[in-house]
This record gives C-alpha cells, structure tokens and sequence, in this order.
C-alpha cells in the first residue's frame, strides 16, 4: 500500500500494550500525520493525534439501522469500537478543496494550481474494510500505488497524499450490528496492503508486517516472538468475528439481478422511506462524487475554483439544461445501489461496496442496503425484468 512493491508477510510478534505511546511517538519524529480513531461528538472520529492517549480506548459502539451509541467497554482495549461516520477518505479527498486560481494580467489569464501539498499521513487503527474502500478509490482516482502508475488523468492530491502513507491496520474483533465484510470478502481481517497489522488482544497485539517500512518501524519497537497460546486467541477472536457479522449480502449472481429490475415495485417501497438527504454517500468511504465552484472577486480580479463533495442523491448533481436527469427520490435510490453493487463493477472491474455498514447506521430512517438488493433478487417479477428501461423512463416522471 505504500511505496514498496509486493507485501512481505513475516512471521508474527507481539507487542505490549504500554508499548502504543512508542510507536504513536516514533511515528510523530518520523514526521507523519498520524490520524486514529478518537472521540469527537458522540462518535468515533478518525483525527490526528500526538499521543495514544487520545485514542478512544475502552470505547465501545453499538450500530444498527439509523442507529449509533457509544458504551463504555473494556478499559485495556484501544480499539473495541469499530468505524465510524467518516473514514480515510477524507485525507486523500477532502471534503473541500481550492483547485486553483485564475488572476487577470493585462488581457490574458495567469492560473495558479493552489491544491496543497498533502502532509505524510499515517493511518492507525484503520480496518480491513477501510483499505479495500481505499484500492477501490486508488482505481476510481486513477493510480496504482504498487506499481507507481497513473493515469493521465490521475488526481494529484490523491496521488501524492497515497503515495507517502502508512497504514497500521487493525482487524476486527468485534463487529458492528451493521458490517457485512465477510459477505463482501473484506474483512474482518487485512490479508494485504498495510505497512503492519494488528490483532489485539488484552495485554497485547499480534503484529504482522507487510512492507519494509513496517519492518523497520516494528525494529524499533519493544516487540517479542508470539507464543502459539497468543497467536491461537488471536485466530479465534478473528473466527468468533467472521461468526457475529451483523449483515450478510448474497453476492452471487447479484450484479446480473439488478441490470434487470430497473422496473422493480421495491424502488417506490424505498422512495417512500427515503429522505434524499444523502447521509448515505456522505458516510460512504468509496462514493467520489463532487462537483465545483467558482467565486470571483473583482477587486483582485481574482478567480477561484473549490471542489466539494457531491451527492447523487440530490436534484442539482444530475442537473442539465432540461432538468435533473434523475428528477425522483425512486430514481436516484435505484441509481445508488446498482451503481454500488451492480454498475461499478462494468466501470472499475471491482463491488463499489466494501461493507462498511456505514450507510445503514447513518441513514436517518435505517433503509438497510443488504435488505433492498435481497428483496430486489427474490421478488424478480416479469414485470420487474426490463433492462435499461428504468433510465430512459427516469426522463418523463
Ligand atoms: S437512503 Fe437513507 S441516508 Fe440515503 S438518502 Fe435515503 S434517507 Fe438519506
Ligand atoms: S455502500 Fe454502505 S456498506 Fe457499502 S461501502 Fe458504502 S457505506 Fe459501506
């Protein structure tokens, strides 16, 4: 995932727990961003950090349909909690960001790329399911890390701010009510693409490395061999997690579903609940829709342009000289979801989906996306079973 080329997959040590302030600070001297999981407003917040004590340790969260507390768990675990709201995405694609700006000079224009140049971030505490979103978005942004190639057409804050990161990924002990990473192959533990993964259990990590900066990162660490006792916990501990997932989706013969059911009756079922108001996307750690702005200021002669997280779920991302092109919420929901599950895979040869279950903790009314594409699979009807014509129909309604 970094800089390197294939993951190195050594033979697994055990570090102490009192040995996370070491490994935060030497990560602080090396010059890294280092962003965890901490508590910011009621949720678990990936935020920078300086210490491990910010982490949000002996923290729990309970998720399920629209949703989210956080509980008070066991006060030796760092990361008893599992994702929340926002993700790494926001690193690599901020929210907001100034383009570039455009400044009169007699009668031509001098433009200026102000896109910033992204610190050396280093990912702690992220997921098995956060690191697939992110190949997913390397796909999406145009690179290949491993291989250091771009597109033309990469995006170069992506690129750069990929390219210098590290990842410490941990694996899941305790699922959400809402994951579903098994169904999608993502999780619940990292197989590839982090610098070093933990498994924690109460004294201690089991650590694995990937890459050579791990290697190197894990030197100079208190770390010791593993004991076959604590290498077995670990195992069970990821087994008894693959077994609590709270979601399943069948994806077998999934994507070959919903080419099909563009006239399905479950769209106006879900256009009823649906409120538009785009928490789903905004939540999701692989949606990239976005749009831009431009603002003029006529006493510098200035122009500047700030590209913002869009949503397809709103009336103006879709808008063109006639009209939204997809003017309903049936519409836009179906969009959605095909796009995610069906539609990406013509466009990236990958799900758009790594079941995060972020989307249905976070959607105000608890439309569960595992519960919509099973019910648009086993009540396909003749009459569900027009392919393409849903887009085409979207115009008239
Ligand atoms: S599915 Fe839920 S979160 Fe998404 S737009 Fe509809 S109401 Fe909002
Ligand atoms: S669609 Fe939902 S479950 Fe899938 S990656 Fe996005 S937020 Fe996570």
């Amino acid at each position: 995932m970094s800089d390197t080329t294939a993951p190195l997959i050594h033979k697994q040590s055990f570090l102490p727990k009192d040995a996370m302030n070491a490994l935060v600070r030497r990560l602080v001297d090396e010059g890294y961003t280092v962003i965890g999981p901490q508590v910011h407003d009621g949720a678990i917040m990936m935020r920078p950090l300086t210490t491990a004590d910010e982490l949000a340790k002996g923290v729990c969260d309970e998720q399920d349909g629209g949703r989210y507390r956080l509980t008070d768990g066991d006060s030796e675990m760092y990361f008893d909690n599992v994702v929340g709201p926002d993700s790494p995405k926001r690193y690599f694609f901020p929210p907001q960001q100034k383009l570039f700006t455009l400044t009169i000079k007699g009668e031509r224009f001098q433009v200026d790329d102000t896109t910033p140049k992204p610190p050396k971030y280093a990912f702690i505490g992220i997921r098995a399911c956060e690191l697939a979103a992110i190949k997913i978005q390397d796909r999406v942004f145009g690179i290949d890390v491993d291989q250091q190639t771009f597109r033309c057409e990469s995006d170069q804050y992506y690129r750069r701010a990929r390219q210098n990161a590290l990842f410490i990924v941990v694996n899941c002990t305790r699922p959400a009510g809402t994951c579903f990473c098994v169904s999608m192959e993502t999780g619940p533990e990292a197989i590839d693409s982090f610098d070093l993964s933990l498994t924690e259990l109460r004294e201690g990590f089991i650590v694995r490395t990937g890459t050579e900066k791990g290697v190197a990162l894990l030197g100079q660490l208190p770390a010791r061999e593993a004991t076959s006792a604590e290498l077995e916990l670990a195992s069970m501990k990821l087994r008894r997690a693959r077994d609590q997932m709270g979601r399943r989706l069948d994806t077998r013969g999934l994507k070959e579903a919903l080419d099909k059911s563009m006239e399905h009756p479950r769209w106006d079922e879900v256009a009823d609940r649906c409120l538009s108001c785009a928490n789903c996307t905004m939540v999701c750690p692989t949606c990239f829709c976005s749009t831009v702005s431009d603002t003029n200021d006529l006493a510098t002669g200035q122009v500047t342009r700030t590209r913002f997280w869009e949503s397809c779920f709103t009336h103006q991302f879709s808008y063109t000289t006639t009209g939204p092109v997809r003017s309903t919420i049936r519409g836009r929901y179906r969009h959605w979801l095909c796009h995610k599950l069906a539609t990406w895979w013509d466009q990236f040869d990958t799900s758009g989906c790594v079941g995060c279950g972020r989307c249905i903790t976070w959607c105000p009314v608890g439309i569960d996306l595992t519960e919509e594409a099973t019910a648009i699979r086993e009540q396909q009807t003749e009459a569900s079973d027009r392919s393409g014509r849903g887009f085409v129909d979207e115009w008239a309604e």
